[in-house]
């Protein structure tokens, strides 16, 4: 779909490991402090003097996480980096470093693996972590991007998923949903292109969801506010799994129940005419939909003042005892529970 014939393409075997790792990263600077020695030596050296370290890892494939016939490069590059921040964030931490592993199919020429790292530059860029290390090297099929990304917490600032207690609120960052709907849009537009490859994709009136499924921001500006206004998460997660599985994970780890309100969980309005145009229930796409990197967390309810009156934070239930159980409470006022996958047949 986004492959262009004329396009220049140049072997990897041409640069060898050492020279592609040389080329791909030469344009990246050093931001951080902490960060002693970057990339250039056998390790990287880093220095957080008092405070806490998080660490954390994941693995992208292609086929499985990824879809390269609607997910250009450059913003696979840049969402690997924000899938990876979001659980730095999710810590109250602030990101600092990442490295960034690939293997990668002799299908792959130079330039496409230079839009690859030109995405994961940019979001180093905006978000101020250096690059300091990784690897490359070949795959027999296809494409895996594993980024590893590095954070530090001040004084006893981690918040982690056990902490709630009842009566806490239920808080939620932006709004969920979109980026399933961006998915369906680019999945359904994929099928036309098979049938005619002269067709242009119909994307028109979609660009929120389909920008929330192929440039993700990591919410680091909630963390920051959160610091600015003087509320500590009592729990927090981010939800890349979808609501209802982020409140599980939360209510497990703390040995609480909660009451989720289907008519406080933030849609924007394009998620809800998307909705209604695929006859999905634009509920369940937020419970079960994923992917949408915002922050999920509980905080004490002397903290409400404090965040009520905040266009970026929704409360949407409340903590209460582990024997009252997990439960979503519909418009119509019924109880229903709350379960990990409440849609058969999603994500399969
Ligand atoms: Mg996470």
């Amino acid at each position: 779909m986004i492959e262009d014939k004329n396009q220049q393409r140049t072997q990897l075997g041409d640069l060898g490991e050492f020279g592609l790792i040389d080329h791909l990263t030469k344009n990246f600077k050093i931001k951080q402090k902490s960060t002693v020695k970057g990339i250039g030596d056998d390790s990287a050296v880093l220095n957080f003097e008092n405070n806490k370290v998080v660490v954390t890892t994941d693995l992208l494939v292609e086929g499985v996480h990824f879809d390269l016939s609607y997910m250009p490069l450059k913003h696979l590059g840049y969402k690997a980096i924000m899938v990876n921040l979001s659980d730095v964030y999710a810590m109250n931490a602030k990101a600092t470093q990442v490295t960034v592993s690939i293997a990668v199919s002799n299908r792959f020429p130079l330039e496409a693996l230079e839009d690859l790292y030109a995405g994961i530059e940019t979001a180093a860029n905006i978000y101020k972590v250096d690059l300091v290390g990784g690897d490359t090297t070949s795959s027999n099929t296809g494409l895996l991007i594993s980024v590893t990304a590095i954070g530090a917490i001040n004084a006893n600032n981690e918040v982690y998923r056990n902490g709630a207690r009842p009566n806490d609120l239920l808080v939620v960052s932006g709004d969920l949903g979109a980026a399933y709907m961006g998915l369906q849009v680019l999945e359904r537009e994929k099928e036309v292109y098979k049938v005619n490859p002269n067709s242009q994709p119909d994307l028109e009136g979609y660009s929120y969801i389909i920008e929330r499924q192929l440039k993700p921001e990591a919410r680091q500006d909630i963390v920051e506010l959160l610091s600015d206004l003087n509320v500590k998460p009592t729990a927090m997660i981010d939800i890349s799994d979808g609501l209802s599985s982020e409140i599980i994970h939360i209510c497990k780890q703390s040995k609480v129940g909660c009451d989720l309100y289907e008519n406080k969980i933030p849609l924007d309005p394009q998620v809800i005419s998307t909705c209604e145009e695929f006859n999905i229930d634009s509920t369940m796409v937020a419970l079960n939909g994923g992917e949408d990197y915002e922050l999920l967390f509980t905080i004490s309810q002397d903290d409400f003042p404090k965040i009520k009156a905040n266009p970026n934070l929704t409360i949407i239930g409340h903590i209460k005892e582990e024997s009252e159980g997990l439960h979503l409470v519909t418009r119509a006022d019924t109880r229903i529970p709350l379960k990990a996958q409440g849609w058969k047949n999603f994500n399969d």
